[in-house]
């Protein structure tokens, strides 16, 4: 028994060097093993925020970075499942559904899989407004993953993180809000509000796909500095 144990030990010490350094050049897939829901927030007849006078669509750009993220997951090995892949209705009810169905089973324990659900801010009152915000399930301590991604999309976007909540690390909040409060694993998970389509020069950076692209890669960053293995 004692040296099974202790061959398994070297094995997977070899296959974590073998990660490292690659064999003939190949590396293996970084985010292999990890299920991510990836939830672009709203859609059909529920357009998302009023954004003030950049009159970009909320719904159409949670959608955007969504498929931005999914092809960047998947290229990095993860197992991606989209609540939506066009722009049609999703109840909330069936969001929380569709990911309990995926992420909560018995052999997912809450460091292989996530959902992330995407939304983007907006302040018609405030329009210079710009800050991140990371909505975690209000009943548990904030998930390393939660607290990554904020400090990720801040780097990111140049954003800030604004006010904060006592207990929270800086732009994490707890949220009574479906997409976190009722999935599991229980505070594993994440809706992020990256940017506000309020404010002129962040509305100016939606609109370039580059940017985009960039906000996506933060959320996979946060995703592999938390949960790769
Ligand atoms: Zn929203």
């Amino acid at each position: 028994m004692r040296s099974m144990v202790r061959s398994m030990g070297l094995a997977a010490l070899v296959a974590g060097v073998l990660t490292v350094t690659g064999v003939h050049g190949q590396t293996s897939a970084p985010l292999s093993g990890i299920m991510v829901v990836v939830d672009a927030g709203h859609g059909g007849d529920d357009e998302g925020v009023d954004p003030g006078s950049s009159r970009l669509n909320e719904k159409v750009l949670t959608l955007d970075l969504a498929q931005r993220l999914a092809r960047q997951l998947q290229a990095q090995g993860a197992r991606v499942f989209m609540t939506r892949r066009t722009d049609r209705f999703v109840s909330l009810g069936a969001r929380v559904r569709f990911t309990n169905v995926l992420l909560f089973r018995p052999d997912n324990a809450a460091d292989q899989g996530r959902s992330i659900s995407l939304h983007f801010n907006s302040n018609l009152l405030h329009p210079n407004l710009t800050r991140v915000e990371v909505l975690v399930d209000p009943m548990a301590p904030a998930d390393p993953f939660a607290v990554q991604l904020a400090q990720e999309l801040a780097q990111t976007t140049g954003g800030g993180f604004g006010y904060s909540d006592a207990g929270y690390p800086p732009g994490v909040h707890p949220a009574d809000v479906a997409p976190v409060r009722w999935t599991f694993p229980r505070a594993a998970n994440v809706l992020s509000e990256s940017a506000f389509l309020s404010n002129g020069s962040q509305a100016k950076q939606l609109r370039d796909t580059g940017w985009l692209e960039a906000l996506a890669a933060a959320h996979v960053r946060a995703l592999r500095r938390t949960l790769q293995r």
